[in-house]
C-alpha cells in the first residue's frame, strides 16, 4: 500500500507523521517558525555555514528533507550537533527562516527521544559540563576531561596524564575545583533556562525545580 500523501508537507509513514508533529508543534513555538514552509532552496545558509564542510546533511538540506517528511533522517544525522550556533544563516536567509533555531528545536527533540549514537561525543561533553557546572558553579577542567573519556573512551585518560602532569606543574591546571558561593540558586536558575530552551515544556522538568520564584525568569504554564 503507498504511503500517506500530505498536501502540504509532502509524503510520510506513521513514526514520520509523529515526529513530524512533535517537531511542528515546536517550530510553532520558536517565533516566526512557522516560515520553514517559505524556503526557496537558495543554498544561501549552506553557503554562509562556516562548518557546512564537517555536516552530513547541509542546512539547505535539512530544510529540504523536512518538507519532503524525513525527519528521522534528520534526526539521526551529525549536522545538529555540529552547528555552532553562529546565525549566519539565520542573519543571511532571504526568506527569513530561523535556521539556527530550527536546528536548535532538532537537536532538542533528537536528545528528548534518544536519537543520537551511544556515546555519541559532543553530548556526553555537553551533559558532563552540565553536570560539574551544577555541582561546583564553575567550569573544571580536570573534572570535565574525566567524567568524558570515562564515559567515551576511558583508556585514553592513561594517555593524557604526562600532559596533566605537565600542566599541573606549570600551574596550569587545579588539582582541586572551586565552588562559587550560592550554587544552589545557579542551579535554580540553569534548571529554569532549561525548561525555558525546551521550547516546549515538560513536566518532569518542572518538577525538578526548586519551589519558589527565581528572580528574573518567568515559568511556564
Ligand atoms: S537560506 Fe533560507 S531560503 Fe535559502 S535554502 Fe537556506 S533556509 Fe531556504
Ligand atoms: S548557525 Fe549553525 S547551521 Fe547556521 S551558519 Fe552557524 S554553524 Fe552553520
Amino acid at each position: 500500500m503507498p504511503p500517506k500523501v500530505s498536501q502540504e508537507w509532502g509524503i510520510k509513514n506513521k513514526k514520520e507523521s509523529d515526529l513530524r508533529a512533535d517537531f511542528l508543534y515546536q517550530v510553532a513555538n520558536i517565533p516566526g517558525g512557522e516560515k520553514i514552509k517559505k524556503c526557496i532552496q537558495c543554498g544561501t545558509c549552506t553557503g554562509s555555514c562556516p562548518v557546512s564542510y564537517t555536516m552530513d546533511i547541509m542546512p539547505r538540506e535539512i530544510i529540504a528533507l523536512f518538507r519532503a517528511g524525513l525527519i528521522e533522517s534528520i534526526l539521526h544525522s551529525r549536522t545538529i550537533w555540529i552547528c555552532a550556533s553562529c546565525y549566519a544563516c539565520t542573519v543571511r536567509c532571504p526568506a527569513g527562516i530561523k535556521v539556527t533555531d530550527i536546528l536548535y528545536a532538532l537537536k532538542r527533540m533528537a536528545m528528548e527521544k534518544g536519537l543520537f549514537p551511544k556515546r555519541f561525543p559532543i553530548f556526553i561533553l555537553s551533559k558532563s559540563f552540565v553536570y560539574l557546572i551544577n555541582l561546583f558553579g564553575r567550569s573544571y577542567e580536570p573534572g570535565l576531561l574525566i567524567l568524558y573519556y570515562l564515559r567515551t573512551n576511558p583508556l585514553k585518560l592513561f594517555s593524557l596524564m604526562p600532559l596533566a602532569f605537565k600542566l599541573f606543574r606549570k600551574g596550569r591546571l587545579a588539582l582541586l575545583p572551586k565552588s562559587i558561593k550560592k550554587r544552589k540558586e545557579l542551579s535554580a536558575i540553569l534548571a529554569e533556562a532549561e525548561v525555558m530552551e525546551m521550547i516546549v515544556p515538560e513536566r518532569p522538568y518542572l518538577q525538578a525545580i526548586p519551589k519558589g520564584p527565581v528572580p528574573g525568569f518567568i515559568r511556564p504554564s
